[in-house]
């Protein structure tokens, strides 16, 4: 068996050669210069340092120099390499300033540049409105009622006493559904909720419901093809006309503030009977019909009322048919157009200012959520 090589001379594998190594260090060091940004040096990187690299070549011939050429061989590719990483993370920290210093001169933010401010949204006048006088009853103890804006006829018309010839039936322009004999229309009242109300629970019933509801009326100055309705209904022993008037007072104190009166006035709704016409005290001029300046009052048109809307003592007929023994029950129900109550209240003008959605008009009302 012949002893190890101690003859071997580190120089002669050619890439152990000091000029080879040297050409090497150089090459290294001018990717890694040339590297101009830090995803390039990672892709120096691997050129210059990696497993196939020429430095990690010549590494791997020093395993089969002999033991006594192994530490000089070892030391001069150890410098290379050591003067190629110094090299790489000297550029990296570099290209890592130059980076920062770019991010902060392109993402620099002008704090003197005006905001661009987004309003937050709110409900509409409208909602708010309708919001206002639900927690009235709501805080007296009624409950809230919904149903349906697609609705059948039966309960729409039928129900609340207006047969198919009834005269109220075609005075009310309605969106039927097609085909016309499937029985379904677009809402035009949101007394159907009353009529569900009363078929679906026996009395005591204090049910307060707001809703849109539907008319096939063009849009102008003071009509809207739809608009919202909020109703009122009380089924119990023993309520009389008194109770109407006391529901009705608390009504509109809610709305127009307190002391507002109310009167009623004779009149005819199938649903009801006897049925009135509901007034309030006319709460810009309170009653006197007249203006500052000695004309009369626009808010009333002088009267110094302003009238509300229809209300009356459930007809005994309706609540027959909703299964309610009008024999031991009686019940009184009103209600009002919520886009009229606005009107009112705050002097706007027209109808289209509540549809369009124009947010200078609901800012007007404040920013509720
Ligand atoms: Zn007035």
């Amino acid at each position: 068996m012949s002893g190890p090589n101690t003859n071997y001379d580190p120089v002669e594998v050619a890439a152990l050669d000091p000029a080879v190594i040297e050409a090497a260090v150089a090459e290294a060091l001018g990717a890694i210069e040339s590297a101009a940004s830090i995803e390039e040096l990672k892709a120096a990187r691997i050129g210059v340092q990696g497993e196939r690299s020429p430095l990690a070549l010549a590494n791997r011939e020093i395993g089969a120099l002999p033991p006594s050429a192994r530490a000089e061989a070892g030391k001069r590719v150890g410098a290379a390499r050591a003067r190629v990483a110094a090299a790489l993370t000297a550029r990296e920290a570099e290209l890592e300033r130059e980076r920062d210093e770019r991010i902060l001169v392109e993402e620099r933010a002008d704090v003197t540049l005006p905001a661009l401010r987004r309003p937050p949204g709110a409900r509409h006048p409208v909602e708010l409105v309708a919001q206002r006088l639900v927690d009235t009853f709501v805080s007296m103890g009624w409950e809230v009622a919904e149903g349906p804006e697609l609705e059948s006829e039966w309960l729409n018309f039928d129900a609340l006493n207006l047969g198919p010839d009834h005269p109220a039936r075609q005075m009310q322009d309605t969106f039927f559904l097609d085909p016309v004999d499937c029985g379904l229309v677009l809402r035009t009242q949101t007394s159907p909720v009353q009529i569900r109300t009363m078929l679906e629970r026996q009395p005591p019933i204090y049910v307060v419901a707001p809703g849109k509801v539907y008319r096939t009326d063009d849009l102008d100055a003071t009509h809207t093809p739809v608009f919202h309705q909020i109703e009122c209904l009380a089924v119990d022993r023993g309520l009389t006309m008194a109770h109407l008037r006391g529901a009705l007072d608390a009504f509109v104190r809610a709305m127009f503030g307190e002391g507002t009166r109310t009167r009623v006035r004779a009149s005819y709704f199938p649903f009801t009977e006897p049925s009135m016409e509901t007034d309030f005290g006319c709460f810009v001029c309170h009653g006197a019909g007249t203006s500052g300046d000695g004309g009369s009052c626009r808010t009333c048109g002088g009267s110094g009322w302003i009238e509300l809307g229809g209300s009356g003592m459930v007809n005994r007929k309706v609540l027959r048919a909703c299964g309610i023994d009008p024999e031991v029950y009686s019940g009184f129900a009103f209600g009002l157009g919520i886009e009229r109550a606005l009107m009112l209240r705050h002097g706007v003008q027209g109808m289209h200012e509540m549809v369009e959605g124009d947010v200078r008009f609901s800012q007007q009302f404040g920013r509720e959520v």
